[in-house]
């Protein structure tokens, strides 16, 4: 295989001057946060109330309304604003507020924190660092980078939440080892195993669960205060204000309603348990064992409760990285990437994409050509050729998945490569190419060597892939693969029989005067019973079959050898 490689990094920079102050931004799902950096020290951005964490909602009532004033009308009306719109980048043209999509939804809430850090700055901000969680698809990362294109930024870089909490922790400045990163937000809860190895970030495992965070620690709360009720969401922001006391006092009491902390330890200690649950499968896929992870980092806010840090502290049997402020530590990596990246300083630091990229070949089959967890930048080529002689176009179907069958990974999308000159099979030269960019986004394009002709394709999936997806993706991989295998060789004895069946048919009708007719009637009986063969299950039977009929027909081929050489002689004076 003709496998090519780039410079690792080879991006281009803006140019310093166009740059005033690059921001990074922590778009989180419940609430997003700034940072800039000042003489290499992160710094958040705090709003005129001195808070640093801007709730991630947006109420259109009378214009735009986003932060803790939106979140102030959702106390009193729940439908009168929207909130937690990042779950739903993956469909991000699909309206799920009124009328406004999840990509117009996020661009508001960019253009506020925009505005914040002008405001705070002084001067005008143009440029920033975004960060997307590890498994955010090439259609969520898309959605970030045009939303903050509405706002009005210029995305130096989107990266990964969890290595710019890695970032911030300086674990780049010649750690190396694994790290755990575990990320307990609001809505979600997030593990990642980052290898770091010479400043390169490895993802070597990511896990969580969509549906799992400090909103449902407050929603025990309410349960045990007033007994389940459907519309908890009502009281939701005093049980949180509880839970959020009782991370530093014994008792909380605001004179109607009281929590101690024995209580919500009891309250919340199946969800906690949940939590390192999914670390241990985590670390079960990634082939480890607590031991070897050299430390883990404390991201999002619920990682504040006592109980969280001690439960990871004894599965990890190592005292979790706490000093920093875990609801702000996403947006310290980024403003110190943000800064790097704007001073052409030459940290290397490369994430990796989350799922295989390839191309359907013959019989339904995906060929990898960048697989998982390659870091990125990087751009990879292999040569293909065609099928059928004669063949003048070639459809390139991109691929996103670990299984082997086109139906069982994602399609982002095919193009045709025409303009192919007439050849006999397998004598066309085309090189496919993809390119990820530091962004996780792929470009696609094909070109047919002898000819120079090229097509190329910016890879831009038109629907998206939920994390539960990705998941389940993921998973199924690990579970099917054994299967797929089979199913694969399957496949490939059919095209190679296929093929056979073809070109011997050809042959036959081109020069069938070449045999004898008893000759001619084994062969079509042969072909006839591995065109039947062909349609079973029974991969043994076709590749007997096939070589039954290939061994019958080689002497057919040399004769038609020797008959084609002859009439190329023909003629010609020796
Ligand atoms: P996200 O990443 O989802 O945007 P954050 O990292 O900001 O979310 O985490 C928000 C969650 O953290 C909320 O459930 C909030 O109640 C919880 N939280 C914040 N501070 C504390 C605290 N001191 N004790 C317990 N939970 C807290
Ligand atoms: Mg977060």
């Amino acid at each position: 295989m003709l496998l090519q490689l780039t410079e690792p990094g080879m991006t281009s920079l803006p140019h310093a001057e166009d740059v005033h102050k690059a921001i990074g931004i922590d778009l989180g799902t419940t609430n997003s946060v700034v940072a800039y950096s000042e003489n290499g020290q992160p710094i958040v951005i705090k709003t005129r109330n001195g808070v640093s964490l801007i709730p991630s909602v947006v109420s259109y009532n009378e214009g735009i309304t986003v932060g803790v004033d939106a979140l102030d009308q959702l106390k009193q009306d729940p439908k009168s604003a929207i909130s937690s719109v990042k779950r739903f980048m993956a469909t991000p043209s699909k309206p799920v507020y009124q009328d406004k999509t999840p990509v117009e939804i996020s661009a508001d809430i960019l253009t506020f924190l925009k505005a914040q850090a002008e405001q705070s700055l002084g001067q005008s901000v143009t440029h920033a660092v975004i960060t997307v969680p590890a498994y955010f698809d090439d259609t969520a990362r898309q959605a970030t980078k045009d939303a903050a294109k509405i706002a009005g930024l210029t995305v130096l870089r989107l990266i990964n939440e969890p290595t710019a909490a890695a970032l911030a922790y300086g674990l780049d400045q010649g750690i190396e080892g694994i790290y755990a990163i575990y990320d307990f937000g609001g809505g979600t809860f997030d593990i990642s195993l980052l290898k770091l190895t010479h400043g390169v970030f490895q993802v070597l495992a990511t896990g969580g669960d969509t549906n799992l965070g400090g909103d449902d620690i407050d929603e025990k709360i309410v349960n045990h205060w007033f007994g389940p009720s459907e519309n908890w969401r009502q009281h939701q922001l005093i049980a949180r204000q509880a839970k959020e006391a009782l991370s530093n006092h014994e008792t909380w009491s605001d004179g109607k309603l009281h929590l101690d902390l024995q209580t919500l330890e009891n309250l919340s200690l199946s969800l906690i348990e949940k939590t390192t649950q999914i670390c241990s499968q985590v670390l079960l896929d990634a082939n480890l064992g607590p031991d070897e992870i050299k430390g883990v980092v404390m991201v999002g806010g619920s990682t504040r409760m006592p109980l969280v840090r001690a439960h990871v502290a004894e599965f990890f049997k190592t005292d979790p990285l706490t000093d920093m402020n875990p609801d702000e530590i996403v947006a310290l990596g980024a403003a110190l990437q943000a800064d790097g990246l704007t001073r052409g300083s030459n940290t290397l630091l490369l994430d990796v994409i989350p799922l295989s990229l390839g191309i359907e070949t013959m019989g339904g089959i995906v060929e990898k050509i960048i697989p998982r967890n390659t870091p990125i930048p990087i751009t990879l080529a292999q040569e293909f050729t065609t099928y059928q002689e004669g063949q003048t176009a070639l459809k390139i179907h991109v691929l996103q998945g670990e299984r082997e069958l086109v139906d069982h990974c994602r399609s982002l999308g095919e193009f045709i490569l025409s303009g192919i000159p007439s050849m006999v099979a397998g004598a066309a030269r085309v090189e496919i190419m993809f390119a990820v960019d530091a962004d996780g986004l792929l470009t696609v394009s094909a070109q047919e060597k002898m000819t120079g002709i090229s097509q190329k394709v910016e890879v831009k999936p038109s629907y998206g892939l939920t994390e539960d997806d990705l998941i389940r993706m993921l998973k199924d991989n690990s579970e099917q693969g054994a299967a797929d295998m089979q199913q694969r060789l399957l496949v490939e004895a059919r095209v190679e029989a296929e093929g056979l069946i073809m070109s011997l048919e050809s042959a036959l009708k081109v020069d069938s005067h070449l045999l004898k007719l008893e000759e001619i009637a084994v062969l079509r009986q042969e072909l006839e019973v591995l065109k039947e063969t062909v349609k079973t299950n029974d991969r043994d039977q076709i590749e007997l079959a096939s070589k039954k009929l290939s061994e019958n027909s080689q002497n057919f081929a040399a004769m038609r050898l020797n008959s084609s050489i002859y009439q190329q002689l023909v003629g010609k004076t020796i």
